[in-house]
C-alpha cells in the first residue's frame, strides 16, 4: 500500500489531481459545518448579483440565491451521486463479469448477449429512457447512470476473469476440492480487484458528467435542490447576460472531472505491475553509456574483442556491478564458452555487446567492445541497429518467448531478413525455406506456415537459430540456447551449431552453465563469477587441470555417465549480491581453500601462455597448468 502511494506520488499530474480532488471532497464533506447562506432561500430583489459583491462571494442566480452556497451543496450532491453510481455499476458489472467469465459456456453466452443488447443502445438515449420510465428525480438518475455503465464493467471484468479462470492456480484450487464460490471469492476476486479499481477510477468522472447531464436536462435533481448539472441548466437562459451563473458550476465540473481523470490515470499506472519495475519510463533504444576512464586501445585479438567491460545497474541509490571488468575475444570460426552460475553476469555481458541492456537501469560505465577493431560502445543507435542481426546475432534460451505467438515462423524469418535487406515476398519465402533446411528442420516447405506453438521445443530453437542466421552474421552470441531442451535435442542443436561454425566460419560466443556442453563445442572457455572472469583457457586444458577452485567445484557438479559411483558435489552457499561485493576474492566465502590474504586487496587475472586465473591459491599452479 505504501509502495503504491509512493509510486502514485511520483507521477506529478496524478499527485496534483489527487490533492485537488481531496480538497474538493473535503470541502463537500464539511459543507454543512460552514457558515454558508441557505442554498434554497430566494431573494428576487438581489438577483444576478456579480461575484465578489457584499454578502455573496460568487454572486447570486436568477432567483437571488447565493451561488457559493448552492455550489458547495451542489458539488456535495453531484459527487455523492456520481460516486454511488460508480460503486453500483462496478459491483453489479464485476459480479456479472466474474460469473460469466468463470462459468463460461452457455451461462457466459446468455449473460454476455444480454449485456451486448444493453450496449447496442446509444448510451444517453438508454439513460433517458430509463429515467423516463422511472420518472425524473436524482435517485432515478443515479439508477440510470449506473445501469448504462454496468455493461462496460461486465465486459471488462469478464475478459480478465476468462484469462484467470484457466490459470494453473485455479485448477489447483479445484483439485484441492474448493467450491466454486470459494474459488471465486479467494482466487479470482483478489486478482480482478485492481482491474475494478482501475476501471472505476477512470470512469467515475464520466459518470459525474452523465449525472450532471441528466440534471441539466431536468431529469435529475429537482428544483429547488441544486446539483452541478441543474445549476448549469437553470443558468442556461442567462448565459449571455449573466455568464457567471454558468461559469461557476462549469468550472467546478471541470475541476472535478479533470482531477479525477488525472488521479485515475495515475492509479492505473501505479497498479499495473508491468509498469512498476520500469517505473513508468520506456527503455532507451540502446544502453546508456557513461564512461569516465579512457577507452582501452585496440589489441586486435579477434573479430569481437571485449575489453574491460563494466556494466552496472543503477537502481535508486544502489549500484549493482553486474559486469565488473570483463575481457573476452573470439576469432572467426572459433567458439568461446562463457560459463558460470546463474547470476554471474553472463547475459548482461552478452547483451552489452550490442547495447541491448535495458536502460534505465543499465549503464555501461567502462571498457570497450570492438567489432573488427572499431569500438561499438556509445556508437549511434542507427549503427547499432544496422549491426544487430546482421553482424552480431543472438540466440536466446527460450524460443517460445522470443518468437511472436501470433505470426507464422516463416513470416517471422522473412521479417528478420527484410529488416536488413529489401527483398520480395517470394524471395523471402525461398530464403526462409533455405534457412529452415540449413538448421535441419524436416519438411521445411510445410513448416514455414506453422505457428510457434505448433512446434516442439527443439524445432523452435532451430527456428531461433535460423533467425540468427538469416542475415549471415559473423558472430553469434548464444545465451544458454540448450538449457530448456532435453539432452538428445541438446546434442543435436550443439552439433548443428558446430557444423554451422565450421561451414560458415562463424564466431560463436556460447553462454552456458554446463561444463558438459562446453566440452562438446567450445575451443576456449572463460569462467565467470560475480561479474568477473576468474579463469580462462583452451577447453581441453581447463578441463584437465582446472586452476581456480571455483572451476574445479563447477566441474565436480557435472554428472558423468558410466563413471561408476562418484559423489556429486554441490557448491554450498550462494554467489554474492553484486551491489556489495566483498573485498578481495568474491568466491572466498564459499571456497574450501580460502586463506586470510584472499580477503584483501584486488586480485588480478594472471596470465601464463593461453591460461589465465584470478586466484592466489590455485588448485594447480598456473605455470604447471599452462604447460
Ligand atoms: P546470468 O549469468 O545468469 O546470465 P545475468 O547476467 O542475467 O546473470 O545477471 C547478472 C547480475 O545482474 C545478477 O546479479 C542480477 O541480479 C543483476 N541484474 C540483472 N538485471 C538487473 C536489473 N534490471 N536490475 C538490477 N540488477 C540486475
Ligand atoms: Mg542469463
Amino acid at each position: 500500500m505504501i509502495a503504491f502511494l509512493k509510486l502514485l506520488a511520483r507521477n506529478r499530474l496524478a499527485l496534483a489531481g489527487g490533492i485537488v480532488l481531496s480538497l474538493v471532497v473535503l470541502l463537500a464533506l464539511i459543507t454543512p459545518l460552514l457558515p454558508l447562506a441557505e442554498p434554497n432561500v430566494t431573494n428576487t430583489a438581489a438577483r444576478f448579483q456579480k461575484p465578489f459583491t457584499e454578502g455573496a462571494l460568487l454572486g447570486t442566480d436568477h432567483l437571488g440565491r447565493d451561488l457559493l452556497s448552492r455550489l458547495m451543496w451542489g458539488t456535495r450532491l453531484s459527487l455523492a451521486v456520481g460516486f454511488a453510481a460508480a460503486v453500483v455499476a462496478a459491483t453489479l458489472g464485476a459480479a456479472i463479469g466474474i460469473v460469466a467469465g468463470f462459468y463460461g459456456g452457455r451461462t457466459d453466452n446468455l449473460i454476455m448477449r444480454g449485456v451486448d443488447m444493453l450496449m447496442a443502445f446509444p448510451y444517453i438515449l438508454l439513460a433517458l429512457a430509463i429515467v423516463a420510465a422511472l420518472g425524473p428525480g436524482l435517485f432515478n438518475a443515479l439508477i440510470a447512470v449506473a445501469a448504462v455503465n454496468v455493461p462496460f464493467f461486465a465486459r471488462n471484468i469478464r475478459g480478465i476473469t476468462v484469462g484467470i479462470a484457466h490459470k494453473e492456480f485455479v485448477d489447483a484450487a479445484r483439485l484441492a476440492g474448493l467450491s466454486n464460490t470459494r474459488i471465486i471469492l479467494t482466487e479470482i476476486l483478489p486478482n480482478v480487484i485492481p482491474v475494478i479499481v482501475i476501471a472505476m477510477s477512470t470512469t467515475i468522472g464520466w459518470m459525474i458528467l452523465e449525472t450532471a447531464g441528466l440534471s441539466f436536462l431536468g431529469l435529475g435533481s429537482q428544483p429547488p435542490q441544486a446539483d452541478l448539472g441543474s445549476m448549469l441548466g437553470e443558468a442556461r437562459s442567462a448565459l449571455i447576460t449573466n455568464p457567471h451563473t454558468s461559469v461557476v458550476p462549469g468550472i467546478m465540473i471541470l475541476i472535478i472531472v479533470m482531477s479525477i481523470n488525472l488521479l485515475g490515470d495515475g492509479v492505473r499506472d501505479a497498479l499495473d505491475p508491468r509498469l512498476k519495475s520500469g517505473a513508468l519510463s520506456r527503455p532507451m533504444a540502446a544502453t546508456l553509456v557513461n564512461r569516465k576512464d579512457p577507452v582501452p586501445a585496440a589489441e586486435g585479438k579477434g573479430l569481437l574483442e571485449v575489453q574491460d567491460l563494466q556494466t552496472q545497474f543503477h537502481v535508486k541509490d544502489r549500484v549493482y556491478r553486474a559486469v565488473g571488468g570483463v575481457s573476452l575475444h573470439v576469432k572467426p570460426g572459433e567458439c568461446l564458452g562463457v560459463i558460470g552460475e546463474s547470476g554471474s553476469g553472463k547475459s548482461v555481458t552478452a547483451l552489452s555487446v550490442m547495447g541491448l541492456v535495458a536502460s534505465p537501469p543499465g549503464v555501461i560505465t567502462g571498457g570497450a567492445v570492438r567489432y573488427a577493431g572499431e569500438d561499438l560502445i556509445g556508437a549511434p543507435y542507427r549503427k547499432l541497429r544496422e549491426m544487430r542481426g546482421r553482424n552480431v546475432a543472438y540466440i536466446f534460451q527460450d524460443p517460445l518467448a522470443t518468437l511472436h505467438p501470433l505470426y507464422k515462423v516463416g513470416d517471422q524469418l522473412i521479417e528478420a531478413i527484410r529488416a536488413h535487406r529489401p527483398i520480395s515476398k517470394s524471395e523471402g519465402q525461398a530464403r526462409a525455406i533455405e534457412l529452415l533446411k540449413a538448421v535441419r528442420i524436416p519438411n521445411a516447405e510445410k513448416r514455414i506456415t506453422d505457428y510457434p506453438h505448433e512446434m516442439s521445443g527443439g524445432m523452435r530453437q532451430r527456428v531461433g537459430i535460423a533467425m540468427a542466421l538469416a542475415n549471415d552474421p559473423d558472430i553469434i552470441i548464444a545465451d544458454e540456447p540448450t538449457t530448456a531442451l532435453d539432452v538428445t535435442v541438446q546434442a543435436q542443436i550443439l552439433s548443428l551449431l558446430d557444423d554451422l561454425r565450421r561451414s560458415r566460419g562463424l564466431a560463436i560466443v556460447f553462454i552456458t552453465h554446463d561444463f558438459g556442453v562446453v566440452g562438446q563445442l567450445c575451443d576456449r572457455v572463460a569462467v565467470m563469477y560475480a561479474g568477473r572472469i576468474v579463469e580462462e583457457g583452451p577447453t581441453q586444458s581447463v578441463l584437465e587441470t582446472p586452476t581456480h577452485p571455483y572451476t574445479a567445484r563447477l566441474m565436480a557438479c557435472v554428472p558423468e555417465l558410466g563413471e561408476g559411483k562418484r559423489r556429486l558435489e554441490a557448491i554450498p552457499g550462494l554467489p554474492p549480491v553484486v551491489d556489495k561485493l566483498p573485498e578481495g576474492c568474491a568466491f572466498a566465502d564459499r571456497c574450501d581453500r580460502v586463506q586470510a590474504d584472499c580477503r584483501q586487496g584486488k586480485i588480478d587475472l594472471e596470465r601464463e601462455g593461453a591460461r589465465a586465473v584470478r586466484c592466489i591459491h590455485p588448485v594447480t599452479p598456473l605455470k604447471e597448468a599452462a604447460e
